[in-house]
């Protein structure tokens, strides 16, 4: 389905490339270049959504889908090289192994080797902290802090221009810096904001938000050698008719090829909040809605994209919080797993997931919390809860799956239970649960082992 979306994109973009080409006037020196050169173009891929290379391995984001609009609609013969890191991207432009990287910011200091092209788009400096922090009305409160950033970053050149008293903590690049945040070891981390948003949700650093956004954007712009002053008109000329819709188009097209990890269905919901969140960030950003934007990605950063239930992080989270009290865990999984994806498909194998994440939560109380603990394994922390107690609990969710109607055949799934005790850590509490899950599948599956009887 999202191919045939691609798909019809693209029809838009030819119908505006022949109507586009037409408003552009070339002078003889620019179409001589265009039909005698081949171009060469270099890009990182450490800069989602920028650029990157997606689920398949293949360079997107961002700036790709900027430059294979300004590409197609302008007649440019290309081709692509993935840099090692951002230095090699500089060296070849310099020594003119390569002609024209696609995501960068202006930087007078490269002006000797090089021409900018006008900026296609702009996005704010985002500052991320921990959770609980209060609102960042500007760069100013960062002064005297400990910031991490990326070094040589646009974020990093222009914030230590504007703001030398930032204690910056500089690093490789911006996953670095919210993991330094992370855990506490600085107190924010900057980039421009869909790079934070992307990485805060797809990494799940639930105890992380954005905080605020400085007053500076960073505009983003193709980086050409110095010698091909022609390309840079041309592109200059074509930036100059992208429009509004174009960018709307590039950013929504670009998630939704983000959060397509192969299927659609069931994991269209999610696309459809992220793009919600996403696009809000980009377009109301003010302070009243930037506290609802960060539940939003917190609550993101939190879930299991399949099956909406919490995510192993946050189910760690929670096994740490319950850590000196009284609990129970249950440990299910589905039996005869491999089979359901082998007869019936995966995309069939990942409905029978959500439909049993759905009927586990609604045979549970508040008491109980369930997370996706891996492929088809689910973990339920039974809080106050004895094992006797919470075997109860299991042998109903048993009950539930068994006599469900999962339509393609019948489905039922294994369960271990152990309790926690003074001596134990969450570590041997979970290998317990695990021993009496490997218990009931021995013995037969379909059914509740507990930690005690073995
Ligand atoms: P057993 O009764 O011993 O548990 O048998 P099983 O076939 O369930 O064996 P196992 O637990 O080893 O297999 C789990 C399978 O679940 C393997 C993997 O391909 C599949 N799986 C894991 N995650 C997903 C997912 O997100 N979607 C789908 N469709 N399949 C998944
Ligand atoms: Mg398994
Ligand atoms: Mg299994």
């Amino acid at each position: 389905m999202n191919k045939l979306i691609l798909f019809f994109l693209l029809l838009i973009n030819v119908s505006i490339a022949n109507e586009a080409f037409d408003y552009i006037k070339l002078t003889p020196k620019e179409e001589a270049f265009l039909r005698n050169t081949e171009i060469k173009v270099i890009t990182s891929n450490t800069w989602a959504p920028i650029n990157m290379y997606n689920d398949e391995n293949q360079l997107a984001g961002i700036a790709i889908d900027f430059w294979n609009i300004i590409k197609q609609r302008a007649g440019i013969k290309s081709e692509t090289v993935t840099a090692k890191n951002w230095n090699h991207v500089l060296e070849s432009i310099k020594n003119k192994e390569a002609d024209i990287t696609i995501g960068t910011s202006f930087d007078r200091n490269k002006l000797k080797y090089a021409n900018f092209t006008n900026s296609y788009i702009s996005f704010p400096i985002a500052f991320a902290t921990l959770f609980d922090k209060r609102f960042i009305p500007n760069a100013s409160f960062l002064e005297g802090k400990k910031v991490a950033v990326g070094e040589n970053y646009s974020a990093h050149n222009i914030l230590k221009e504007h703001y030398p008293k930032i204690d910056f903590v500089l690093v490789k690049n911006t996953q670095e810096a919210l993991e330094l945040l992370s855990a506490g070891k600085v107190e924010a981390a900057v980039d421009i904001l869909p790079t934070i948003a992307h990485l805060i949700s797809v990494n799940g650093y639930y105890n992380l938000k954005i905080s605020g956004t400085s007053e500076y954007d960073v505009h983003v712009s193709f980086m050409i050698r110095k010698d091909y002053k022609e390309l840079q008109s041309i592109i200059n000329k074509h930036i100059a008719l992208i429009t509004p819709e174009d960018k709307k188009n590039i950013i929504r097209q670009w998630l939704t090829v983000k959060f397509d990890k192969t299927f659609v269905g069931y994991e269209y919901l999610f696309q459809i909040l992220v793009l919600i969140v996403l696009i809000g960030l980009f377009y109301a950003f003010k302070q009243k809605d930037l506290k609802k934007y960060n539940e939003e990605l917190k609550k993101l950063s939190i879930t299991d994209r399949l099956t909406q239930l919490y995510n192993r992080r946050k189910i760690d989270e929670l096994l740490n919080e319950v850590k000196n009290k009284k609990f129970s865990l249950i440990l299910l999984d589905i039996d005869h797993f491999k089979e359901i994806n082998d007869i019936h498909g995966h995309l069939e194998g990942d409905k029978v997931l959500v439909e049993i994440s759905n009927l586990l939560k609604n045979s549970l109380n508040q008491n109980d919390e369930i997370g996706r603990w891996g492929g088809e394994e689910f973990l339920i922390i039974c809080k106050n809860t004895s094992e006797k107690e919470a075997y109860i609990i299991a042998s109903r969710l048993k009950k539930a799956i068994e006599d469900h109607d999962f339509k393609i055949r019948k489905i039922t799934a294994s369960f271990g239970v152990s309790e926690a005790s003074k001596n134990l850590d969450i570590k041997n509490i979970l290998a317990k649960a695990d021993d009496a899950l490997y218990k009931a599948k021995q013995q037969g599956r379909n059914q509740v082992v507990t930690a005690s009887s073995l």
